[in-house]
This record gives C-alpha cells, sequence and structure tokens, in this order.
C-alpha cells in the first residue's frame, strides 16, 4: 500500500504559524480537510496554558498537534512522534 499517494494530510508544513492571519488562514484549510478528524490529546507537549488540540488523518493514521498561538509564541503545527492509542 503505497499512503503516501492516497493522503490528504500533508496541508502544511510543520512549524510555527506567521502571525494570526496566517493561524486563521489555517485553520480555514483544517476545517475543510475531512480526513482530518479531530482526537483525544494523550500526551500535551505544550506549555501550561497554551491550547493544543490534535488530530488524526483517517487515511495514514498520521497524528498532527496543533498549539494555538500565544505571543510571542507563534504556535504549532507538527507531527506527533509517537501517539498513545
Ligand atoms: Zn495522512
Amino acid at each position: 500500500m503505497n499512503k503516501d499517494a492516497m493522503c490528504q494530510c500533508e496541508i502544511r508544513q510543520v512549524g510555527r504559524f506567521d502571525g494570526w492571519d496566517d493561524f486563521d488562514e489555517f485553520i480555514t484549510v483544517l476545517n475543510g480537510e475531512p480526513s482530518l478528524v479531530p482526537a483525544r490529546v494523550a500526551q500535551p507537549d505544550s506549555y501550561v496554558g497554551l491550547v493544543e488540540r490534535w488530530y488524526q488523518c483517517s487515511a495514514c493514521a498520521t497524528m498532527w498537534r496543533l498549539v494555538e498561538p500565544d505571543p510571542p509564541f507563534e504556535g504549532l503545527w507538527q507531527k506527533v512522534d509517537s501517539p498513545q492509542p
């Protein structure tokens, strides 16, 4: 199975957001991507007080972490290395 050919979850390069406009734009893309399903945050990686959400790709099962910006922290979008079941 070539999961890369089917997968739609790489909607953005991993890394930080370039301000609120960039973040809002990303949320619009995220909400429009049905293969990314909200998941339980099993292992929060963010600092206390930051809003963190996880999404799992229904095609390849990759778990993604979204941490909302809280200036001067610029937020984060990255893969979760080893998600717990
Ligand atoms: Zn995927």
